[in-house]
C-alpha cells in the first residue's frame, strides 16, 4: 500500500537543494539537518533520501539497504552533534493524528539537556 508522495513537500525542496538547511550530516541515503524551530538544546531532523511518506511507508516499503542506511544514519548523527553520551531521544510522528506536518519521512532527535517525560 505505496502512500501517494507529494514532491513538493518542504524536506523533498531541501532534498533537491531548492531550500537551504544546516545539514549535519549527509550519506547515500540519509540527510540529517538542525530543525528550523528548535524543541530542545539539540533538536535535529534525520530524513531518509528516498520518497517515503511516514514510518509507515518506509518500512513497508523501502529496501533493506535504505533502511540500513537510515538507520545508521540516526545513530551517527546522535554522535556527530554530541547526544549520544548525555542520553537523547526519537520521535517519529506517523500520520496528522499524530501531528506529522511534513509528508516526508523525518524522525526527531532531542538531546543536549535533560528531558523530561515526554517531548512532542
Ligand atoms: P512534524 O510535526 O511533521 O513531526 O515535524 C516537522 C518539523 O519540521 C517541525 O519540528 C518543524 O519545526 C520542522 N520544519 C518545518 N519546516 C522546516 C524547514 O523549512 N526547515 C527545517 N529545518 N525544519 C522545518
Amino acid at each position: 500500500h505505496k502512500q501517494p508522495y507529494d514532491e513538493s513537500n518542504i524536506f523533498a525542496r531541501i532534498l533537491r537543494g531548492e531550500l537551504p538547511a544546516k545539514t549535519v550530516f549527509e550519506s547515500e541515503h540519509a540527510l540529517a539537518f538542525h530543525d528550523i524551530s528548535p524543541a530542545a538544546a539539540v533538536h535535529v531532523l534525520v530524513i531518509p533520501k528516498g520518497a517515503y511518506v511516514s514510518w509507515d511507508d518506509f518500512s513497508a516499503n523501502a529496501s533493506d539497504a535504505e533502511i540500513a542506511g537510515f538507520v545508521r544514519a540516526v545513530g551517527e548523527t546522535a554522535r556527530i552533534v554530541g547526544a549520544e553520551p548525555g542520553g537523547y531521544r526519537l520521535l517519529a510522528n506517523t500520520g496528522k493524528r499524530a501531528g506529522q506536518e511534513v509528508p516526508h519521512l523525518h524522525v526527531h532527535l532531542f538531546g543536549g539537556q535533560p528531558l523530561g517525560p515526554m517531548l512532542a
